[in-house]
């Protein structure tokens, strides 16, 4: 029998310092706060059966009484923390079950009238304490064990949920075995159903069954705790992703911003480029003029087309400055429009005769369509008039040569908004691009193009985007490739 309750203990001590030692923190189940109820348990009963223990060792009468004395309330604590792991599990899985938090001090005051009122105090405090908190806490723990299968079952964790279900079981038989079969005693049922007559049945004693339930009850909720280790791996695991993820974001990040910076640096690069061409050609122009007036020599013919080059490129320059620091001014939110009323019709006839002239020099026509009736606008006259320039450029500079481009202006179908569109018989723009072309420094593929050397910047359509959105207009493109492009603005008519 010594050995009986060595192992007895040992099995509920394994128990209870497993789960307090057991890594846990921050675990995220919800049965980890109430698991210390059971380690209370499995601790006080241990030290329960090893005091059982040392009674049999034990020669000593004055020894003999503390370890007697000790017994009761052991027992009566380890099975009061089961009473309220089994209350707690039941409540919180199914909160109509609230009132079991009554149990636990109703039980502790039916027992507490039961043993004064009795002549035996000792004894029928050991027998009561087993039928009403051994019973209902070994059997209320086991369904509370029962109902944590749910949060496991979901995890997919059918280890965790078959021990689970193993300790319940476990549980219900200890239950029986610990809180039925109590020491003989004068009162119904103890009087009958006592350790004596369970020998007498079986012929080994009780303490034998449960000293196997508690070994199956340890072992079964030992290996639950696995799921702490799961949960942990689980941890790591999502944090070596989230890891990996935030890595591949950066290193993502880090490629976009160092290939805003490449384009940003060629396009510094180019814009030198482009600003110089032009002021090379201008001031060549110019010097040859300069020559041939200080050597009054006859205005020669060929004059005035260096006259002519000469301004056509200080334009393209113009423009070109203009929509850089138009751009970053808008960015900055620092470019402040003049609003005046304005006839567009009469705006984009005047676009249209001012680029005719290069036009016609490149077998080229642009033609203005208007309507009459339409109806005035307040705009910024000088923005807007950059916006056509810019986009008859375009549509000049795709243009092959003989081909047409026309300009119209019109209202839209619900006659709220003035719409302006360019349409020209260039090469078109592939279906990929047409979102893209109003972005800043966008331009479509060379090979796509088919057109070297009339790659510009990619700057004048994001400026035309921003000067129509900051007068509250919309801006878009209809085009494919081979059919020509239809660059069209609208902009809100005056209420
Ligand atoms: P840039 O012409 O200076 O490069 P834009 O912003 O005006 O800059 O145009 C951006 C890109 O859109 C151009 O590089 C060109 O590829 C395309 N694009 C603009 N207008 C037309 C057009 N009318 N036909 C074909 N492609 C065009």
């Amino acid at each position: 029998m010594i050995l009986v309750f060595f192992i007895y203990g040992l099995a509920f001590f394994i128990l209870g310092f497993s789960i307090l030692l057991y890594p846990k923190r921050d675990s995220a189940f919800k049965f980890t706060d109430k698991l210390g109820l059971i380690a209370g348990f499995g601790i006080m009963h241990g030290i329960n059966e090893w005091v059982d223990m040392f009674k049999l060792i034990n020669k000593d009468p004055q020894t003999a009484r503390v370890l007697y004395l000790l017994g009761l309330p052991l027992l009566v604590i380890s099975f009061l923390f089961l009473v309220r792991f089994g209350a707690v599990g039941i409540i919180e899985s199914n909160a109509k079950f609230k009132t079991l938090k009554f149990l636990l001090p109703g039980l502790l005051l039916a027992w507490s009238i039961l043993i004064i009122s009795s002549h035996s105090h000792y004894l029928s405090g050991t027998v009561w304490a087993r039928y009403l908190f051994g019973v209902p806490g070994t059997f209320l723990s086991a369904y509370a064990l029962f109902l944590q299968t749910v949060e496991f079952e979901k995890l997919g964790l059918k280890s965790v949920v078959k021990n689970l279900k193993l300790s319940a079981a476990a549980f219900l038989c200890y239950g029986c075995l610990s809180g039925l079969i109590v020491p003989r005693a004068g009162f119904f049922p103890a009087s009958f159903l006592n350790y004596d007559m369970f020998l007498k049945l079986t012929g080994v004693p009780v303490q034998v069954f449960r000293t196997v339930c508690a070994v199956a009850i340890a072992y079964t909720l030992v290996r639950v705790l696995s799921a702490f280790e799961w949960e942990t791996k689980t941890r790591i695991k999502t944090l070596l992703e989230d890891t990996i993820k935030i890595n591949k974001d950066l290193e993502a990040e880090i490629e976009k911003r160092k290939k805003l910076e490449m384009m940003k640096d060629s396009l510094t690069h180019m814009v030198i480029h482009d600003l110089n061409n032009p002021l090379m050609v201008l001031s060549g122009n110019l010097q040859l003029m300069q020559m041939a007036l200080k050597e009054n020599e006859p205005v020669a013919a060929d004059m005035h087309k260096k006259l002519h080059v000469a301004f056509q490129e200080s334009r393209h320059l113009k423009n070109m400055i203009s929509n850089i620091l138009d751009i970053s001014k808008m960015e900055e939110g620092k470019l402040n429009l003049r609003f005046e009323e304005t006839d567009l019709g009469r705006l984009a006839r005047d676009a249209a005769d001012s680029m005719n002239v290069i036009a016609q020099q490149q077998q080229k026509k642009i033609i203005a369509q208007t309507i009459s009736d339409l109806p005035k606008v307040n705009v910024d006259k000088d923005m807007v008039e950059r916006i056509l320039l810019n986009l008859l450029n375009n549509a000049l500079k795709f243009s092959p040569a003989g081909g047409v481009i026309t300009l119209e202006v019109d209202c839209n179908e619900e006659g709220n908004s003035v719409v302006v569109s360019v349409k020209d018989s260039g090469p078109g723009i592939a279906k990929e691009y047409l979102d893209k072309v109003f972005e800043k420094f966008v331009q479509v593929e060379k090979d796509q193009l088919k057109l070297k050397g009339k790659i510009g910047k990619g700057l004048g359509l994001a400026f035309c985007k921003m000067a129509v959105e900051a007068h509250g207009g919309k801006i878009g493109v209809e085009s494919e490739p081979g059919k020509g492009s239809r660059f069209y603005f609208l902009l809100p008519c005056r209420q």
